[in-house]
C-alpha cells in the first residue's frame, strides 16, 4: 500500500461517507499547485469551489493571517476586538451597502439571510405572523442544513432528511414569468445564485437578474443574492449581478473571504434591513473573530485594486476561447460560464465527468465533476496563461482520447 492509499484507506474507514473525493492526497500548495504525499504536482482547476480566489498560500493574506495569529485569534462578540470596525465599514463600502451580519460558513450565512429577510417581512413589510414566503429557484445549491435542504430541488441532498422547513416556494431558474405568478403579499424574498455553480454553472438568461431585479422593487420584495461562490472577482466583476447592472437588497459572501484560510462569511445589506436585529436574537461564537477578519481585510484591500476581477476576466476570455474550440470541434457539449469560471459537458462517450475528472488526475491537473457528465473549472484568479492553457489542453486530450 503507497502512503496514500493509506490515509485515504484510514479516512474511509474513520469519516461520514458524506463525499467521494479523487484519490489524490495533497501535502502542500502554492498558488495555483498543490503537491501530494509523493511529492507529485497538480494544476488546481477548482480551488476549492472558488474559496481559493487569491490562491493556495497567498503570501499577502498568510502574512495577514500571521500577524494576527501573534495578537489575538478569538475574542468572541461579547467584547469587541480592534479588527472588527474596519472588518464591518470595508466590507459593506466594497458592496456599497451600510451593514454587516458575521458568520463562518456559507450556509450559515445564507440561514441569515432568511431569518433577516423573515424578521424584515414581519417587521417592516407587514406581512402576517409565520406567513413569510421566500421564493426560490430549481437546481438552486445554497448549502446543507435542514433548513436549506428544504428548498433544494436535488433528491441526493434532501431524501431522508426531513421534516422540512416550510415557508419557501420554487420556481424554474431562469423564468420571470414564473418568478412574477410566485410573488404574493406575504413574499418576503427572493434568494438566488446569480450563477448558479453546484448545478453545472449555469448563466440566466438575459435580462433575468435585472428583471428579477424590477419585480421585486416593484412588490416591496427582498432579493438576496447569494454569490458565495459566484462573488469577489470569480466572474471578472466583484459581483456576478454586476454583469447585468444589478444591486441587490442583500449580498450573502463566504468562500474566497476568508482568502482560503479560515472560514469567513457574511450577509451584507442595507441599516434599514440588517438594523431589525436586536442584541440576543442572532449570533455565532467564530462570527467576526479577530483572525477571520485580519485575513478578510485583506481579501477586500486585494479586490479594492480591481487587480483581481481584470484578471479573472482577461483570462476567462482565454479560457471560453479555448473551450469554444473544444466545442466547435465536437469535443465537448456544451460550455457555460463566466469569467475564470465553466461548466463543461462530456458527451458519453468520453465516459462521466467522474472518470474524465480522474483522467485529468493522471495528468497532474485536478477539476471536479457534477451532476453525472459535467466537469467544472475555475482555478485560482492567480494562475498563468501558460498554465491554463497547459491544463485545458489535458482536458483536449483526455477527450480526444489521446
Ligand atoms: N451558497 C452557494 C452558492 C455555494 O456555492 C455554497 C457552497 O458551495 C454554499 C452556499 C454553502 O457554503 P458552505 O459550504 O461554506 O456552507
Amino acid at each position: 500500500m503507497t502512503a496514500a492509499e493509506d490515509l485515504i484507506a484510514t479516512a474511509d474507514a474513520h469519516c461520514a461517507p458524506t463525499y467521494h473525493p479523487l484519490p489524490v492526497v495533497i501535502a502542500s500548495g502554492e498558488g495555483a499547485w498543490l503537491t501530494d504525499v509523493a511529492g507529485r504536482r497538480y494544476l488546481d482547476l477548482l480551488a476549492g469551489y472558488s474559496a481559493l480566489n487569491f490562491g493556495h498560500g497567498n503570501p499577502r493574506l498568510v502574512e495577514a493571517a500571521r500577524r494576527q495569529l501573534d495578537r489575538v485569534t478569538l475574542t468572541s462578540r461579547a467584547f469587541h476586538h480592534d479588527r472588527f470596525a474596519a472588518f464591518c465599514a470595508e466590507l459593506a463600502e466594497l458592496c456599497g451597502m451600510e451593514m454587516v451580519l458575521p458568520a463562518n460558513t456559507g450556509v450559515e450565512a445564507v440561514e441569515g439571510a432568511v431569518k433577516t429577510a423573515r424578521k424584515w417581512g414581519y417587521r417592516v413589510k407587514g406581512v402576517p405572523g409565520e406567513m413569510a414566503k421566500i421564493v426560490v429557484a430549481g437546481g438552486n445549491f445554497h448549502g446543507r442544513t435542514t433548513t436549506v435542504i428544504s428548498f433544494s430541488t436535488d433528491p441526493e441532498a434532501r431524501a431522508d432528511f426531513g421534516p422540512y422547513t416550510p415557508g419557501f416556494e420554487i420556481v424554474p431558474y431562469g423564468d420571470l414569468t414564473a418568478m412574477r405568478a410566485a410573488l404574493t403579499e406575504n413574499t418576503v424574498a427572493v434568494l438566488l445564485e446569480p450563477i448558479q455553480g453546484e448545478s453545472g454553472v449555469i448563466v440566466p438568461p438575459a435580462g433575468y437578474l435585472a428583471g428579477v431585479r424590477e419585480l421585486t422593487r416593484e412588490r416591496n420584495v427582498l432579493f438576496i443574492a447569494d454569490e458565495i461562490q459566484s462573488g469577489l472577482g470569480r466572474t471578472g466583476r466583484t459581483f456576478a449581478c454586476e454583469h447585468e447592472g444589478v444591486v441587490p437588497d442583500m449580498y450573502v459572501l463566504g468562500k474566497a473571504l476568508g482568502g482560503g484560510i479560515v472560514p469567513v462569511s457574511a450577509v451584507v445589506s442595507s441599516a434599514e434591513v440588517l438594523g431589525v436585529f436586536r442584541p440576543g436574537e442572532h449570533g455565532s461564537t467564530f462570527g467576526g473573530n479577530p483572525l477571520a477578519c485580519a485575513v478578510a481585510l485583506e481579501v477586500i484591500a486585494m479586490l479594492r485594486t480591481g487587480e483581481y476581477q481584470e484578471r479573472a476576466a482577461r483570462l476567462g476570455e482565454r479560457l471560453h476561447r479555448l473551450l469554444g474550440e473544444l466545442r466547435g470541434a465536437g469535443r465537448v457539449t456544451a460550455v457555460r460560464g463566466r469569467g475564470l469560471w465553466a461548466g463543461v459537458d462530456v458527451p458519453p462517450a468520453a465516459g462521466t465527468g467522474r472518470e474524465v475528472s480522474e483522467k485529468l488526475l493522471d495528468r497532474g491537473v485536478l477539476v471536479k465533476d457534477t451532476h453525472g457528465s459535467t466537469v467544472r473549472i475555475g482555478p485560482p484568479l492567480v494562475i498563468g496563461e501558460e498554465e491554463l492553457e497547459w491544463g485545458v489542453e489535458q482536458l483536449r486530450e483526455v477527450l480526444a482520447g489521446d
